[in-house]
């Protein structure tokens, strides 16, 4: 199969996740226009890992799931934090853009990245202007926000981070694959933060 076909196939599958889950749409609509943009490919270690990973099951975004994982040999997987000593999580923190810089398809208006944390990972608290919205495809973590309760997500909840508001997240004995929308603010990268 052509990559082109690969990414459009992808791109079917976000817009019926967006159709059946009224929160995805409600955050920031899909545009109707995706126009495909260059992208090289880089691997990351995380691919082999989301290419072989036996603990995903999703009942309600089964397709969208196997589309990921189909696309994860032709994605940009992403070094969101730089490669020092301090980011050892990077090393297994799975992420690509699907919309936006570095995805297959451009648009000035979001972005979208799949989030994928493999078992026992601690992504640090960080912040970025950004809001954000994850959608849990499958899988569970613990999300964590600056003043609020921590909260287990699982498969179809999803988690709203304020501009700038700290946030970490926490697997356990299972992985958790999320889609993950930006509005607004979309040209700052996200930072770490000290927090405890
Ligand atoms: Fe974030």
């Amino acid at each position: 199969m052509s990559q082109d076909k690969i990414y459009q196939r992808l791109l079917s599958a976000i817009r019926a996740a967006y159709s059946a889950h009224p929160a995805l749409p409600a955050f920031t609509p899909l545009p109707d226009n995706l126009p495909r943009q260059p992208l090289d490919p880089e691997h990351r270690p995380c691919s082999t890992e989301l290419q072989t990973e036996t603990g995903l099951q999703s009942s309600g975004f089964a397709e969208l799931q196997e589309q990921i994982i189909a696309s994860a040999p032709f994605m940009k997987w992403r070094q969101i934090y730089g490669n020092d000593q301090q980011n050892k999580f990077m090393d297994r923190l799975g992420c690509y853009a699907i919309i936006g810089e570095g995805g297959p398809f451009a648009s000035d208006e979001m972005r979208l990245f799949i989030i994928y944390m493999p078992p026992n990972l601690y992504y640090p608290w960080h912040i970025h202007p950004a809001e954000e919205l994850y959608m849990v495809i499958s899988g569970h973590a613990v999300f964590k926000r600056e003043g609020c309760p921590d909260e287990s997500l699982t498969e179809g909840q999803s988690m709203f981070h304020e501009s700038n508001q700290p946030h970490a997240m926490e697997t356990s004995d299972t992985p958790m694959l999320s889609l993950v929308a930006w509005r607004n603010h979309l040209n700052t990268p996200p930072v770490l933060v000290d927090i405890d």
